[in-house]
């Protein structure tokens, strides 16, 4: 039996978790947690029984408390509960599928309560991998990605960089699908809706990430997420697009040779793959039927049109607190489109200014990367959007 955490339970990686949980009996659910979805979290409370529960904001904790009067699970909330599921003694591994920098203090303290991850939140690894990795290997967790192109990377290294072998790999090559926009120029993205900006074509994920897809940031938070997760230099990862996100990524050996991992878009696999990690177990679901397949397309990027990537390149090269300053703008400035407040491309002028706008804090800490965040969010404040 595996106990497992996770925080953000409701959402689309929490609740495709709790889908694999609830195939697989020797996985148990000990603790759960959640922004505000209090109905959502009343429900998967009575089915899993976790032993404890956390929301975050204190009005809907209470509510919470309330109904779940009938049943012994303590219910926690704010920074502290969350913290709490994150170290919860009975749990060995946490599942980070939290959305945002919220994500880092949990994680830290997971890894210090020497809790393996298996990690969704990728903006924790973007803003604070240069904290998370070393202290990952002090105390000796394993940090087990979640995100679809790392863990196809972590599957292509497996028996190559470790079982006593160390094989140099040349080169990470991330796919991206370009998401609903691909193939359209500046002009043609004026005037996108937050709706047609949320239709991705392979793929069904929570708002922010879908929004992170379509400017191709996702795929620059990719690349920082890699660049700690396999400690593989910027300028030896690349990005290539394959429309049909079949092949999910390839690592290139120094011998030329180049793995892939292919399959259909199902995060429930990634999720899977951490949580058995090194074991695989049958997942149900559709196969690939290369007989159907009309070819397997690849592309290159459009990076003068979807800036995400450049912007991305450009602040893991400055490095420090740069790489928190794409995402903390991106954050917010992602949150403003969906509350139809700016327009498409003002994601990428909010980033921009930010980015030039900030003096970079060398090998920041804790607090310093928090500080960092809240000094974006004032700037943007300051832009009197
Ligand atoms: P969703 O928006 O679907 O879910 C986010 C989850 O975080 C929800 O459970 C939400 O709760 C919870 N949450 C938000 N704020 C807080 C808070 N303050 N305290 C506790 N919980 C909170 O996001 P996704 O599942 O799409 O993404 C999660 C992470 O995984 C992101 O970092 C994303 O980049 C990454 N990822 C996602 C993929 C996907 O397929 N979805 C693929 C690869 C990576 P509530 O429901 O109450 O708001």
């Amino acid at each position: 039996m595996k106990n497992i955490a996770i925080i953000g339970s409701t959402g689309s990686i929490g609740t495709q978790t709790l889908e694999i949980v609830r195939e697989n009996k020797d996985l148990n659910v000990v603790a759960i947690s959640a922004g505000s979805n209090v109905e959502l979290l009343e429900k998967q409370a009575r089915e899993f029984q976790p032993d404890i529960v956390g929301i975050w904001d204190e009005d809907k904790a209470k509510q919470l408390r309330v109904a779940l009067s009938d049943v012994n699970i303590r219910v926690v909330s704010g920074m502290e509960g969350l913290l709490e599921i994150a170290t919860y003694h009975q749990s060995e591994v946490l599942v980070t599928a939290i959305v945002g920098m919220i994500g880092i203090r949990p994680t830290i303290e997971a890894i210090k309560a020497g809790k393996d991850i298996a990690l969704a939140n990728k903006e924790t690894l973007v803003t604070a991998g240069h904290i998370i990795m070393p202290l990952a290997k002090e105390k000796g967790v394993k940090i087990l990605p979640v995100d679809s192109e790392h863990s196809a990377i972590f599957q292509c290294i497996h028996g190559e960089t470790n079982m006593g072998v160390d094989n140099k790999i040349s080169r990470l090559l991330i796919t991206a699908s370009g998401g609903p926009f691909r193939g359209r120029k500046r002009e043609e993205l004026l005037d996108v809706t937050v709706e047609d900006a949320l239709k991705h074509p392979n793929w069904a994920m929570g708002r922010k990430i879908t929004i992170d897809s379509a400017t191709l940031v996702n795929k620059g938070l990719e690349v920082i997420e890699a660049r700690w997760l396999f400690d593989i230099q910027p300028e030896n990862i690349e990005v290539v697009v394959q429309p049909q996100s079949i092949i999910h990524s390839m690592v290139e050996f120094e011998d030329g040779s180049v793995k892939a991992q292919l399959g259909t878009p199902d995060m429930k696999l990634p999720i899977q793959y951490a949580l058995y990690y090194p074991e695989r177990r049958f997942l149900p679901g559709d196969r690939l039927d290369f007989t159907k397949m009309s070819g397997i397309i690849i592309d290159t990027p459009d990076r003068e049109t979807f800036l995400g990537l450049d912007f991305a390149y450009k602040a893991i090269a400055i490095g420090g607190s740069m790489p928190t300053v794409f995402n903390a703008a991106n954050e917010k400035a992602v949150a403003l489109f969906l509350d139809k407040r700016i327009k498409f491309l003002q994601i990428y002028d909010i980033i921009d200014s930010c980015m030039n706008a900030h003096d970079v804090i060398e090998n920041p800490n804790l607090q310093e990367i928090l500080d960092t965040e809240q000094w974006v969010y004032n700037f943007i404040d300051g832009m009197n959007i």
